[in-house]
């Protein structure tokens, strides 16, 4: 009897413990990104952001690549998360939600 209760609990706890953990730590990678968007890029490298345009802090490339998240790092709530990419050097900009699909990059 008590290994039935235990096999029961195990089948019962184990999805819902997995479910949390992933809940709390999709909650973390929301708020990392949150805080990598273009008004913090434009405030960290003023010099990149101008007159619309952006350009790539390290190597000074203007062409940026918009792709989004693998479903690995996306945030289990709310909308899809995108990245902005230097075309030339590889390097993440920013990141942005993608309901604002007017933005531009
Ligand atoms: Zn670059």
């Amino acid at each position: 009897m008590l290994v039935f209760v235990s096999a029961v609990l195990f089948i019962v706890l184990s999805p819902l413990i997995v479910y949390l953990l992933r809940k709390s730590i999709a909650k973390d990678d929301r708020k990392a990104l949150q805080s990598r968007d273009l008004s913090w890029y434009s405030a960290k490298h003023p010099a990149c952001v101008q007159g619309g345009k952006v350009a790539c802090h390290a190597c000074s490339g203007a062409h940026v690549d918009v792709r989004y998240l693998p479903v690995d790092r996306q945030p289990m709530v709310g909308p899809a998360w995108r990245e902005h990419v230097c075309k030339n050097c590889g390097e993440t900009l920013f990141y942005s939600e993608s309901r604002n699909l007017l933005e531009k990059t």
